[in-house]
């Protein structure tokens, strides 16, 4: 299948020198009540003495939409790929709907592929193209148009058959790339940053398509991305990935607002990284930044006193202005970005390091070098330990 070129095998175990997993290792992250569709138990994988992937697990929930979100190289799609069998793993197991498939071959397992590259046939025709799982399963001829034409319908290019790729654009090749993926109704759909090589407007069009068709089939789907957005904008859930391990798994909710490390904080969506020291821990903790300026955060522990913390507020959590908020950070204005209704501001309090602010526009935007007041509620922040952990 094209799904399968280009796409190198690792090394078998024996040979990445690497250890099997052990017997006693803890339970999944994410681990739901149902049935898992796939689920991942600390598996490694290498790539010759190169460690990409260390004690992942990871529980799937049937029809849900799961996002592997992280920087470049942190081993998504080398998750993804061993799912279907394009690479080993060197340790632990995967299962698919309770079946484990370690050592299932790839074109036993059934699974839809959808790639960036879109990877079509471009001597066949739309109807080959689509069609070619099915002929591959000896689905009967009549059998085959029927579902290539329900496939073509779902992804909104019905009447396309006869055409050549070549002939659609790139957003329209995509969506051929994901009526071959479903058409054969997969146990799971892998999605491997199916939509960067698209333009902006395409990409919004095909997350809703995309969504909506998982959706409307059930189908469970994991995709991966290192775009923020899209991860927030279309998963159940989302897995944060860094140097080969789950960071955090959550709703796009409870990743972005309450995020678990300095790490994802910072991964997702541009935080405020304050560093502070503890100046007193009560109802709320209050924090001395680097500026001089105190404020409070909401903690339910006891912190001690001239402990390192850093306070993580969203840019978005910040008002500008005379708002009630129980915080205020005073500084200058250091850039304004006017986006119409609402503003970016840069804005240094003193310290090292500025602080940005996305407020709505009050009255008019304040110019470099004018005075601002920020406002922000001890409940709108996260508080991280000195080792980068969520404490609040
Ligand atoms: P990207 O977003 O850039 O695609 P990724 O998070 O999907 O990155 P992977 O492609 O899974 O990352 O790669 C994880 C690590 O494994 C990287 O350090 C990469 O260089 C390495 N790697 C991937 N494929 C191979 C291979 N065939 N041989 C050797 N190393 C590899």
């Amino acid at each position: 299948m094209p799904d399968s070129q280009n796409l190198t095998k690792a090394p078998r175990p024996e040979a990445a020198g690497v250890a099997k997993a052990g017997a006693a290792r803890p339970a999944p992250v994410g681990a739901e009540a149902d049935s898992p569709a796939v689920e991942f138990r600390n598996i490694d994988i290498a790539y010759g003495k190169f460690v990409a992937v260390r004690d992942f697990s990871l529980s799937i929930r049937k029809g849900s939409f799961v996002t592997l979100l992280g920087p470049s190289g942190c081993g998504k799609t080398t998750i993804l790929r061993s799912i279907a069998g394009l690479v080993d793993i060197s340790g632990g197991q995967i299962m698919i709907d309770g079946r484990r498939v370690d050592d299932v071959p790839i074109y036993k397992r059934n699974i839809g592929l959808v790639f960036q590259s879109y990877a079509l046939f471009p001597h066949k025709t739309v109807f080959d193209n689509v069609a070619f799982g099915l002929k591959y399963r000896n689905v009967p001829k009549p059998e085959i148009k029927r579902r290539v034409g329900k496939a073509l319908e779902m992804v909104r290019l019905p009447g396309s058959e006869k055409k050549l790729p070549s002939q659609l654009s790139g957003g329209q090749q995509q969506r051929i790339a994901l009526a071959r993926a479903i058409v054969f109704e997969p146990q799971v759909l892998l999605l491997d940053e199916p939509l960067s090589a698209l333009d902006a407007n395409m990409r919004e069009e095909m997350r809703v398509e995309i969504k909506k068709i998982q959706k409307e089939t059930g189908i469970t789907a994991i995709f991966v991305t290192h775009d923020q957005e899209e991860a927030l904008s279309m998963s159940d859930r989302i897995v944060v990935m860094n140097a080969g391990s789950a960071e955090q798994v959550g709703t796009p909710e409870e990743v972005y607002e309450a995020p678990a490390t300095a790490f994802v904080a910072d991964f997702l969506g541009k935080a405020n990284m304050l560093a502070g020291t503890v100046s007193g821990s009560g109802q709320a903790t209050s924090v001395v930044l680097a500026s001089g300026q105190t404020i409070n955060v909401a903690c339910p522990r006891t912190l001690a006193q001239g402990s390192k913390v850093t306070v993580v507020v969203r840019p978005q959590k910040l008002s500008v202005g005379e708002a009630a908020s129980a915080n205020r950070l005073s500084g200058r204005v250091v850039s304004a970005s006017y986006l119409g209704g609402s503003a970016i501001y840069e804005v240094d309090i003193g310290g090292k390091t500025n602080i940005r602010a996305h407020a709505p526009i009050s009255g008019r935007v304040l110019r470099e070098g004018e005075a601002i007041d920020l406002g922000f509620d001890p409940e709108g922040c996260v508080l991280l330990d000195g080792d980068g952990q969520r404490i609040s």
